[in-house]
C-alpha cells in the first residue's frame, strides 16, 4: 500500500510523440477517486533526453512511469531490475520507482489477455487468464506484437501464426518463443501460403489501419475463416478501421484496442500504488 502522504506525487507518459496519449484521461481520474495526491503528465521525451528522464524518475515524489513508442526498447539498460516477462519480451512499458530502485515491467502483455477474457476468450484462474484450446494468427512483430506472442503462448494457446511483412522479424519473433516454450510456432508472410481456417482468434498488432483504409491481413476475404473467429485490432484510434470494418460486416465478433489499453493502465496502475484499480472509474472515464 502507498503510504499516506499528503505531499505531490508524479507519474507520468514518456515518449515521442506523447500529446495523444489517452492515458491521462483515465489515470488521473482513477488517482483522484482513490485520494492518492498523485499526477499523470506528459513528458515529451526526445531520444536525446531519455537518459536524464529516466534519471529523475528516481525523485522522491515520482511514483514512476508508462513508456511508449519509441522507447519501450531503449529503456531496458536503463532500469534496475526488470520483470523476467519484460525482459523476455525485451520491452518495458511501466517504470515502478520504489525504494530507490526503478523497477521495469510490461503491462500490454497481461493488458490483452484481460481485454480477451473480457471480450469472452480463455477462462481466469486466480487472476491469470488461460487460451488453451484456441489458436491464434498474430499480425506483425514490432512491440506490441512480442507483447502479445508472449502473453498468448504464457496463457496456453495450442497453436500461433505470425504473420508479417518482413519475414525476418517474425521469425526472430518466432524463434525466441520457440527458446521459452515447447508449442507449435509459425512465421510466415506469404500470402498464398494456407492460413488455418479454424483459428478462434486474429490479431492486429500491425500499425496497418491508423491511417491507411486497407487491410493487414493478406487474405483477399475473411470469409475463409469460421464464423465464431474473434478479431481484435490493437488500434484504438480510430475506433474502427478496415479490418475492423470488415470484419463487422461478415458478422465477426470484434473488438478495438481500448480493452487493451484499459487493461495495462490498470496494472499499471496497481503496480505503481499497489492497490486494485479503480477499473468501472477507468472505463467510463476513457470512454
Ligand atoms: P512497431 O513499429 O514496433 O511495429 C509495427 C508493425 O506494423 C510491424 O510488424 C510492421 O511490419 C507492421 N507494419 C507497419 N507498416 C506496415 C505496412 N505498410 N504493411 C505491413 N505491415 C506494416 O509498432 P508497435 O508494435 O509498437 O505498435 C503496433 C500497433 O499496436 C500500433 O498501431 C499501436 O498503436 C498499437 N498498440 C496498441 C496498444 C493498446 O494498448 N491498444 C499498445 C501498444 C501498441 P514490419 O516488421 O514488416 O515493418
Amino acid at each position: 500500500m502507498l503510504k499516506q502522504t499528503t505531499k505531490q506525487l508524479h507519474v507520468g507518459l514518456i515518449g515521442d510523440p506523447v500529446a495523444h496519449s489517452f492515458s491521462p484521461r483515465f489515470q488521473q481520474p482513477a488517482f483522484d477517486a482513490l485520494g492518492i495526491p498523485a499526477r499523470y503528465e506528459l513528458w515529451h521525451t526526445p531520444a536525446s533526453q531519455l537518459v536524464e528522464r529516466i534519471r529523475s524518475l528516481c525523485e522522491p515524489d515520482c511514483l514512476g512511469a508508462n513508456v511508449t513508442i519509441p522507447h519501450k526498447q531503449a529503456v531496458l539498460p536503463l532500469i534496475d531490475k526488470i520483470d523476467p516477462l519484460a525482459a523476455r519480451i525485451g520491452a518495458i512499458n511501466t517504470i515502478v520507482h520504489r525504494d530507490d530502485y526503478l523497477y521495469g515491467y510490461n503491462t500490454d502483455a497481461q493488458g490483452l489477455l484481460h481485454a480477451l477474457h473480457e471480450h469472452g476468450l480463455g477462462e481466469m484462474h486466480n487472476q491469470r487468464v488461460s487460451l488453451r484450446g484456441h489458436t491464434a494468427i498474430l499480425l506483425g512483430a514490432g512491440g506490441a506484437a512480442r507483447a502479445a506472442a508472449f502473453a498468448l503462448v504464457d496463457a496456453g494457446i495450442e497453436q500461433l501464426i505470425i504473420l508479417n511483412r518482413h519475414l525476418e522479424r517474425a521469425r526472430h519473433l518466432a524463434a525466441d518463443l520457440l527458446h521459452y516454450y515447447d508449442r507449435p510456432i509459425f512465421s510466415l508472410n506469404d500470402p498464398s501460403f494456407l492460413i488455418p481456417r479454424t483459428s478462434s482468434i486474429i490479431i492486429n498488432a500491425t500499425s496497418l489501419g491508423l491511417h491507411e483504409d486497407i487491410s493487414p491481413l493478406p487474405v483477399e476475404t475473411l470469409e475463409q475463416f469460421d464464423p465464431d473467429t474473434f478479431i481484435y485490432d490493437m488500434i484504438y484510434n480510430p475506433s474502427q478501421t478496415y479490418l475492423l470494418c470488415q470484419a463487422r460486416l461478415m458478422g465477426f465478433n470484434t473488438a478495438n484496442g481500448l480493452s487493451m489499453l484499459l487493461y495495462q493502465g490498470a496494472l499499471a496502475f496497481t503496480l505503481w500504488t499497489n492497490q486494485p484499480a479503480p477499473i468501472e472509474i477507468m472505463r467510463s472515464s476513457l470512454m
